[in-house]
């Protein structure tokens, strides 16, 4: 985060202000319109927001006048990546193609933050669908870190980390396919978690890979992250693969101790290539856990290598068959000039579609063809499971969490990697393995090299967040004492 975000108050003295009276309700919405309002005229700006309601801050006083603002998050202004569908702004996923849409329902997220008393300040920026590292793929703008502004925030919820980052917000919700929510988090100095697949209703989130994409959340601290977690879980009987079980009490686990923990190392996300500057930090991570009392355990995750290949190829081939229903018969800009139904559909399509999700649906659209189904496609489903059993021996044999670093490296420059997808791809390495096996996951700030923060990622078993939350609290609270 950067200095003027440090000076904010937390997520939960925010709340805490508001529901003992000390602030007013509107206070903080209004603090928070005015920073994004000052981003405006800076030069470059950061452009976290795509859409912003001006009318927020008098909505939550008119909220409040009638007692209709209450709840564990009253007053507080929250941000909402552009792919969930909220009623009183655009969905539009950075796409063109659907410029000018409105949701007519809304996103299970979105209407639980709202009945907490939170405040949706606006959308924010992300690569167009969520696809890619950067939030460079915005047909809008692109987004920057605001450690540095001439470098990525990271993505695909660049606008949601980079808004928490610069204190414009003191939480936000991002999705994670991928690592979308933990690699911005890492690049801008923030937590973000990625809850286990199911943990929280995908209800109004617009698809991208169905079987990975998970929504999470972003704070600056790890309570910050974890109480906003806590406000979205749980059952919804409007998504079938959205768990019935109870969500765990994750603020009480955000109190407890190292005492007993083993943290598992593997040894493939520790490769010679590593930057020094990465592995010094995370090396320094495990010897603060190693003091709070956990034991640290070498372990291997022997499928790790085939990550990258089998999620890019699950992936698309989901994204393929998710994007198939824009048409733009319904929303979206319409070719007047179209003379048959094919030639619409072809210039709705290839105008409206960036080139990066061009490339996936062609790539999913060819692992799905006749021929190479089973070679492609079938082949990474088995794969996928592989990843997902060495992750279970590896808990079985009594780790409780494991530790990587988030991303091989810090914030890259803008335009950097655009140019070239494989290196782009290459840089989700750590963060896949997550979506592809299921498993929950939060991305910390360990430390910076140069000014630009690292993140360590911290992964439990599935349904374990309050174990990940504890440890990764503990973490947390040792690096703060060392200063
Ligand atoms: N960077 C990954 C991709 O481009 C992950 C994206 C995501 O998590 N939404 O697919």
């Amino acid at each position: 985060m950067t200095a003027a975000a440090a000076d904010r108050p937390s997520l939960r003295e925010m709340a805490e202000s508001v529901a003992s009276g000390a602030v007013e309700p509107s206070t903080f919405v209004a603090e928070s319109l005015e920073a994004i309002r000052q981003d405006r005229s800076r030069i470059p700006p950061i452009h976290p927001f795509l859409w912003v309601d001006e009318k927020a801050a008098a909505r939550a006083g008119e909220r409040a006048a009638a007692n209709r603002l209450s709840g564990p998050l009253a007053g507080v202004p929250v941000a909402i990546k552009d792919n969930m569908a909220t009623l009183e702004l655009p969905t539009t996923c950075g796409s063109r193609i659907l410029d000018g849409y409105c949701s007519p329902f809304e996103a299970t997220t979105v209407q639980r933050l709202k009945d907490a008393g939170a405040v949706v300040v606006g959308k924010t920026n992300l690569d167009e669908f969520a696809m890619g590292s950067s939030t460079e793929n915005s047909a809008i703008a692109p987004t920057r870190n605001p450690r540095d502004p001439t470098r990525v925030p990271g993505g695909s919820s660049g606008g949601s980390a980079a808004a928490v980052a610069a204190g414009m917000v003191p939480g936000a919700l991002g999705s994670d396919t991928g690592g979308s929510v933990r690699q911005p988090a890492s690049f801008c100095g923030v937590v973000g978690i990625k809850p286990t697949y199911g943990r929280v209703s995908r209800y109004g989130l617009v698809a991208f890979a169905s079987s990975l994409d998970q929504i999470g959340t972003f704070g600056r601290s790890v309570r910050d992250a974890a109480l906003l977690l806590q406000v979205i879980a749980g059952p919804d009987p409007r998504d079938s693969t959205c768990a019935r079980s109870d969500v765990p009490d994750l603020l009480k686990a955000s109190s407890g101790s190292a005492e007993g923990m083993v943290v598992g190392v593997p040894d493939e996300y520790f490769p010679d290539s590593l930057d020094a500057g990465v592995r010094a930090l995370c090396d320094e991570a495990l010897a603060r856990m190693q003091e709070a009392g956990a034991e640290v355990r070498r372990v291997s995750l022997p499928h790790t290598e085939y990550a990258v290949p089998t999620y890019y190829i699950i992936a698309t081939a989901e994204a393929s068959s998710n994007l198939a229903r824009y048409d733009g018969v319904r929303y979206g800009p319409r070719p007047a000039e179209a003379r048959s139904t094919g030639e619409f559909y072809e210039m709705v399509r290839s105008r409206g579609f960036g080139s990066e999700v061009k490339r996936r649906i062609m790539l999913g659209t060819y692992v799905l063809s006749a021929g190479y189904y089973e070679a492609f496609y079938g082949r990474a489903q088995k794969v996928r499971a592989l990843i997902a059993q060495d992750f279970a021996r590896v808990f079985d044999a009594g780790v409780h969490v494991v530790f990587t670093p988030t991303s091989p490296t810090v914030a890259f420059r803008i335009g950097e990697k655009i140019d070239d997808p494989l290196q782009m791809y290459l840089s989700d390495i750590f963060t896949v393995t997550a979506n592809l096996a299921g498993l929950p996951a939060i991305s910390l700030p360990i430390g910076s090299i140069g000014g630009l923060p690292v993140g360590g990622q911290i992964l439990a078993r599935r349904w374990d967040e309050a174990t990940m939350v504890r440890a990764a609290t503990v973490l947390e609270g040792a690096l703060r004492t060392r200063g």
